[in-house]
């Protein structure tokens, strides 16, 4: 008998799993609004300007490929704390350590948190990335939801947030935010409501850990990170995870970075520290290219620039395709206003489809939205705008 033959077969990964579904539809007029990835006006996920000139430029100046050291490469370090917090907050109070994408910071934040504060428990907003409590489950670490979506579906309830923050969470818990651009929602906190949270989150003296995968997606680099800025001017802990694979369009580099803010330096020492001996233990050291090639767009004034205008390119990209959408939809007759997208942020929007219409949308046209209505607004284009609507108006009616 064979040993293997006791494991059974796990299920697909939900948004990962409908993609190759999308894959082998026939269909020559389908659509992926599923993954989350950023594609220009020809479907494409390009390659920026900014980032070819850095690999050209690393490809004739780079001297070995010798191991980096646990926490990565120091000047992309500096350039990723730089980015999150300004000057905020004093470099010596902050641990940065380069990752494997925002998922491997995660699960870095995550291990530490269960291995180094005893009876850590981490709140997550409901909905959120469908990976936040498999990563947080995976470390054995603790978690449980905060309420976040109001039950129309397309705002903030930011009074049953507080209640959950207030009453169900203890001093001393994790609390999980997304820094901007709600994953799946788009439905961010304002700066007023900022300022609840973080008031919350300093009057009940939680950890916030925030994940920042989408800075520059939603308003710009900076009003992207007045979330964080707001929690840091209230607390002198805290934790953020940062992803560059969206803004940096370096997905597949896995380029990442978890950064940890102690109130004193020698605190921040020590736990950085026990943060490489998580990295040691899982994947001893994060990987060069992805790290140097932003260390070096960063480190360069003009690619700087180049790259802050292919991200600003992006995001408005982003912003017209939902407002031609919702403008669109109107001329469909549908007689459903889908104005509460215009407000969202980011790439990721609740569509208020239901599983069901979800579901005749793949079967009828080959349009393939995650069975929760979450729509990847990057995923439409100009070209395809019509059909999409006529097509979401017909399984409206
Ligand atoms: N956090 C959120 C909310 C995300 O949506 C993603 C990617 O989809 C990540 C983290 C992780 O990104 P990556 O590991 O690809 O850098």
């Amino acid at each position: 008998d064979h040993r293997f033959s006791v494991v059974p077969t796990a299920p697909p990964d939900a948004i990962l799993g409908l993609t190759d579904a999308f894959n082998a539809d026939t269909n020559p007029n389908k659509m992926n609004l599923s993954v989350g990835v950023y594609k220009d006006a020809t479907g494409q996920t390009p390659v920026l300007q900014s980032v070819k000139a850095a690999e050209q430029k690393l490809l004739s100046n780079e001297k070995t490929k010798g191991y980096l050291s646990i926490g990565g490469l120091q000047d992309y370090c500096d350039h990723v704390r730089t980015l999150a917090f300004g000057d905020q907050v004093p470099a010596e109070r902050v641990a940065v350590l380069q990752t494997p994408g925002g998922t491997g910071a995660l699960r870095v934040a995550a291990d530490f948190l269960k291995t180094q504060l005893p009876g850590a428990k981490v709140w997550i907003p409901t909905p959120t990335w469908d990976n936040h409590r498999a990563i947080f489950d995976a470390a054995l670490l603790p978690n449980d939801g905060y309420r976040y979506l109001a039950a129309d579906r397309t705002s903030l309830d930011l009074d049953a947030m507080v209640a959950d923050l207030r009453e169900k969470a203890s001093p001393g818990d994790t609390v999980l935010l997304h820094g901007c651009c709600h994953n799946p929602t788009g439905i961010d906190p304002t700066a007023e409501q900022w300022k609840v949270i973080a008031d919350v989150i300093a009057e009940r003296r939680l950890l916030p850990l925030i994940d920042f995968a989408y800075q520059g997606f939603g308003d710009g680099l900076e009003a992207d990170a007045v979330g964080l800025r707001t929690v840091m001017d209230r607390v002198d802990e805290a934790m953020v995870c940062t992803s560059f694979s969206k803004n940096f369009g370096l997905y597949s580099e896995r380029v990442g970075a978890v950064s940890l803010v102690a109130a004193q330096a020698s605190e921040a020492a020590a736990a950085n520290s026990q943060l490489k001996r998580m990295v040691r233990t899982n994947y001893s050291n994060p990987p060069r290219h992805g790290g140097a090639i932003v260390a070096t767009i960063l480190s360069d004034p003009e690619l700087t620039a180049i790259w802050k205008s292919e991200l600003d390119t992006m995001r408005n990209r982003i912003t017209q395709l939902r407002q031609q959408f919702v403008e669109t939809m109107k001329t469909t007759g549908a007689g459903h206003d889908f104005s509460f997208l215009l407000p969202q942020k980011g790439m990721f929007s609740y569509s208020g489809l239901t599983p069901m219409q979800v579901d005749e949308l793949k079967q009828k046209y080959g349009i393939y939205i995650v069975g929760s209505g979450r729509i990847n607004v990057a995923g439409m284009s100009e070209s395809n705008m019509q059909s999409l609507c006529d097509a979401v108006a017909s399984v409206l009616e």
